[in-house]
């Protein structure tokens, strides 16, 4: 037993706290006394005492209440509740309480004593079990928060070391982690950049466009360019609950593959026109060498057919070539419903053979684009002449003119096979076919013109897409802005 404990008696003076005064003394105990609610509070306060006898009726006021006050604040503290008489109801509210035990007359020595003992002990053990459960908890939790934070300086050294650019920022793009390919690309330094925003640290147009696109949701890559030649791509992704984040790739390389591919495409095609151009020429000579019999004629004109579908391959591709670099600079005034008659006396032969039913609208007065003529005339040749191309016979293609705000829409409709949603955009790249129309076998192409179509639009700074369903028709849409 612990024979310092102190044993604070809250009891009015009487013989019966002499007596359980000199008891304690005597078993040992550190003993102290007081006699009204300021001398409590005072003992409290220098020395929380390791059990309290406190009077059923103490200095006038009512023992349980005080109890109940003290054990809101030590709720460990036992507390034993000394009445002058046995009632029958004074074991129901000490219960109720949560006091440790009662006395009362007529008291023995051994009484108080082995009361006091019981109730230290059982406090004792309450004290023990807490400190076990405590200790353990905590032990738990370092080893919980061992384990993350080991988890969060692996993960950091992965993505430190990866070789793409990695930003990770909160919802107000302040930067959470920045890995060291940024760092290098941006020319960022080592100094700490965590809670900066992304905006004000890099200052790059194409990185701010990048953000800019995302806050409506629309595109989440974009590509970064660099003075020295290099080209990034960035993608944003967002991440739920914590911000977003942004990666980038280096693609400097597929870049210039790209570039080589297409000067080689470019070169092939200039080397391969003149001879083909000789080749025309020729044919034409051998129907004036002298009469030809009616195989050799078939044979010359089948000839004279795949060098005109070459030639028209190879023209295309020197065009992509050259829009693809850069070189449409011209400019000037061009009217589309000027355009649009050109084209469709082009078309009106075929038109007339397919039995199309034609429907031109031209809503309201059209202001003129500042534009390339020769590329805008390329445009609608190639979106009229595929509506008339693809179109079944006694089909309807619907072409409509109409401006909104400061833009020019140009909507070409028809009723025929439709392309499919996967193929969509993918009939914009160069040598695209669709491939689920049985109009296609027959139908010639080289799976440029749509391509042609969006390098135009480009250029123009303007914007095309299809809507299509299959089995109802397409609607190709141009939108190309009024330059002020
Ligand atoms: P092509 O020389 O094959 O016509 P384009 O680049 O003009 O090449 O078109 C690419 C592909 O898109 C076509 O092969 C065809 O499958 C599809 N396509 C284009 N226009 C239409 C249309 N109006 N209706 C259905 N499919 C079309």
């Amino acid at each position: 037993m612990a024979k310092q404990d102190l044993i604070l008696l809250a009891l009015d003076a009487s013989p019966i706290q002499d007596l359980m005064g000199r008891t304690l003394h005597a078993a040992g105990f550190e003993v102290a006394i007081t006699h009204d609610q300021d001398g409590l509070k005072k003992s409290m306060q220098e020395a929380i005492p390791a059990l309290i006898i406190l009077g059923r009726v103490f200095a006038g006021q009512d023992g349980i209440a005080i109890s109940q006050e003290l054990l809101e604040r030590f709720p460990t503290l036992p507390i034993i509740l000394y009445s002058d008489e046995d009632k029958p109801d004074l074991a129901k509210m000490v219960l109720k309480a949560g006091l440790s035990d009662y006395l009362h007359p007529p008291l023995k020595m051994d009484d108080i004593s082995a009361a006091v003992t019981r109730s230290l002990k059982r406090a004792r053990q309450l004290g023990d079990w807490l400190r076990r459960e405590v200790k353990r908890t905590t032990s738990s939790l370092a080893e919980k928060a061992k384990i993350s934070e080991s988890e969060r300086t692996k993960l950091e050294a992965i993505i430190a070391n990866i070789q793409d650019g990695v930003i990770v920022m909160d919802e107000n793009r302040n930067v959470l982690l920045i890995n060291r390919s940024i760092r290098d690309i941006f020319n960022l330094g080592t100094k700490s950049l965590n809670g900066r925003s992304v905006e004000e640290i890099i200052s790059n147009d194409d990185l701010r466009a990048l953000l800019v696109r995302t806050s409506d949701n629309s595109l989440k890559y974009h590509e970064i360019n660099f003075d020295d030649g290099k080209v990034f791509n960035a993608q944003y992704t967002p991440i739920p609950k914590i911000g977003a984040a942004i990666t980038m790739q280096d693609i400097s390389y597929l870049k210039e593959l790209d570039r080589l591919k297409n000067e080689f495409i470019h070169t092939v095609s200039h080397d391969l026109r003149s001879p083909l151009t000789a080749i025309l020429g020729y044919t034409e000579l051998i129907e004036r060498t002298g009469p030809l019999n009616e195989n050799q004629n078939e044979f010359l004109h089948r000839l004279q057919g795949s060098v005109q579908h070459v030639t028209v391959l190879i023209n295309d591709l020197l065009d992509l070539g050259r829009l693809e670099a850069g070189f449409d600079a011209r400019r000037d005034s061009v009217q589309l419903e000027s355009v649009l008659k050109y084209t469709l006396d082009m078309v009106d032969l075929q038109v007339k053979k397919k039995k199309i039913k034609l429907i031109v609208n031209i809503n309201g007065e059209l202001k003129p684009l500042r534009a390339n003529p020769i590329r805008i005339r390329q445009m609608m040749d190639n979106l009229v002449g595929n509506a008339i191309k693809y179109t079944q016979n006694e089909g309807t293609v619907k072409i409509d003119l109409s401006m909104h705000e400061n833009q020019v829409i140009l909507r070409v409709e028809d009723n025929g096979p439709g392309i499919p949603q996967e193929e969509q955009s993918r009939v914009f790249e160069k040598f695209y076919r669709a491939t689920n129309m049985a109009g296609n076998e027959g139908i010639q192409g080289s799976g440029l013109g749509l391509a042609i179509v969006k390098s135009i639009v480009d250029s123009h700074q303007g914007r095309v897409w299809v809507e299509s369903t299959v089995g109802k028709g397409s609607t190709f849409l141009v939108i190309l802005p009024i330059a002020e």
